[in-house]
């Protein structure tokens, strides 16, 4: 590899596999976000999960703070979920033709988030991103939407538009391939800010279809909506006939059981929902009240589908994971446990001089290296990258893996001890001490 090598630690085989990915997958993997470009250096490929623990093709073992970018608060291979996945799959692995499992999770969905009344499956957070949005303008009759810049909801044409920083914006595509046509109907506002949001509607209010934001931002590291803020996008929505869009796809039963429209009692229109509810297979979904759900096909005139939509494996995992955090639901323990985590981890900042921020909801936090409090996109790019860089590999090779970017929210699961946590804080101030 031609790529600076920041570990101290060899990983040969995780090297080689990366080669041999890069010649017939673009870039060597199948999703941007896990290809270390944020931080340098290579990805390093995993060989299994064990509870909290990666093992990587060298076997080393890492405490996991991601769990699949959210999926697993589980941890991994959790015994229930193996065996629903595997009791499913011997009964064949995709119907063509419905299941009663797809009514199953539907209900948990329906009974955990009391916003949603019906729901439809999808196969990722995309998909359920894009169907959402689709539902919207088909309901309202309206084209143009409202994102956030920082919010991610997946690779939706329309939503790959984050730029933006000072007035209202009308969206320009950042990624080739997305014409300009595609996002000339999206607006971009500032996370967080209620004046440029009442602007907004004030100018355009009567041609917006709906407002999508992530309720609690996993995708700029993690930013905090304000009161202030949630109360004018339901106030300002409502009182211009537009749909507000909560994207639960990272907190979704991450934050409590019904969400973070649960945990802040906000009632949206619509919810897109992913990860968890798949316990770690492909699964998204999108919900909401049952007037606006019965404009989806065969219900209503609005098309979306899916070959492997409501997937009979897919579907076990889920049911298995909502049934184990509902029955033995670990909120309260993992937030007292991510609070010790954010806690320790600033001490050992602040003991090593290190200007920094972190952020938390539950068990979802961000360490920022900035002075500066982040409520928004422009904030979080303050962050001194390079360092996070440093305390990335620092963590790596001390066998704590955390998300390869700054602008990604880091995710502790059920499974993870307070021992561990201890022994990550002693890791990090060894990191910090070193002069990073
Ligand atoms: N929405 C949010 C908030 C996400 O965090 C993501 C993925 O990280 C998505 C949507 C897209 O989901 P998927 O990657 O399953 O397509």
């Amino acid at each position: 590899s031609t790529q600076p090598t920041l570990s101290r630690v060899d990983r040969p085989k995780s090297h080689e596999a990366f080669a041999r990915a890069k010649a017939v997958i673009p870039g060597g993997v199948n999703s941007p976000a896990r290809a270390f470009g944020g931080v340098g250096g290579e990805p390093i490929f995993m060989a299994r999960g064990e509870g909290a623990y990666l093992i990587d093709l060298d076997g080393n073992r890492y405490l996991d703070l991601i769990g699949s970018w959210g999926p697993l608060i589980l941890g991994h291979a959790h015994p229930k979920v193996v065996a629903a996945a595997m009791e499913a799959a011997q009964t064949g692995a995709s119907f063509g033709a419905p299941c009663e499992r797809e009514s199953e999770l539907a209900e948990m969905v329906v009974e955990a988030v009391p916003s949603i009344e019906m729901v439809r499956m999808t196969s990722s957070g995309t998909e359920a991103a894009m169907s959402a949005i689709r539902v919207a303008r088909g309901a309202t009759g309206r084209n143009r939407i409202v994102k956030f810049a920082g919010c991610y909801h997946g690779h939706v044409d329309a939503l790959l538009v984050s730029a933006g920083s000072g007035a209202l914006t009308l969206g320009v595509p950042n990624s080739p391939g997305v014409p300009e046509g595609c996002t000339r109907d999206t607006l971009v506002l500032r996370y967080n800010d209620v004046q440029q949001l009442e602007d907004v509607f004030r100018v355009h209010g009567d041609s917006i279809a709906c407002v999508m934001l992530e309720p609690v931002v996993g995708n700029m590291g993690l930013v905090i909506p304000t009161l202030e803020f949630r109360k004018a996008l339901r106030e300002l929505t409502r009182k211009y006939g537009a749909l507000l869009i909560y994207d639960e796809v990272m907190t979704g039963f991450r934050l409590s059981y019904g969400g973070a429209q649960k945990l802040f009692n906000d009632e949206p229109d619509m919810t897109a929902l992913g990860k968890i509810i798949g316990g770690g297979y492909p699964v998204g979904a999108y919900g909401g009240r049952q007037d606006i759900m019965k404009q989806v096909m065969p219900a209503g005139p609005v098309y979306q589908a899916g070959t492997l939509s409501g997937n009979p494996v897919a579907m076990a995992a889920g049911i298995a994971t909502l049934t184990e955090l509902r029955n033995h639901a670990p909120y309260t323990r993992l937030d007292q446990l991510t609070r010790k985590l954010c806690e320790g981890l600033s001490a050992a900042a602040t003991d090593a001089d290190i200007p920094h921020q972190i952020n938390r909801v539950g068990s979802m936090w961000t360490l920022f290296f900035t002075p500066v409090e982040v409520n928004d996109l422009d904030s979080a790019k303050t962050s001194d990258t390079a360092r996070f860089s440093r305390f990335f590999w620092g963590m790596m090779d001390r066998g704590f893996y955390l998300p390869c970017s700054q602008f990604e929210a880091a995710f502790v699961s059920a499974v993870t001890t307070e021992a561990e946590i201890d022994q990550l804080l002693i890791a990090a101030r060894e990191v910090f001490s070193s002069g990073i």
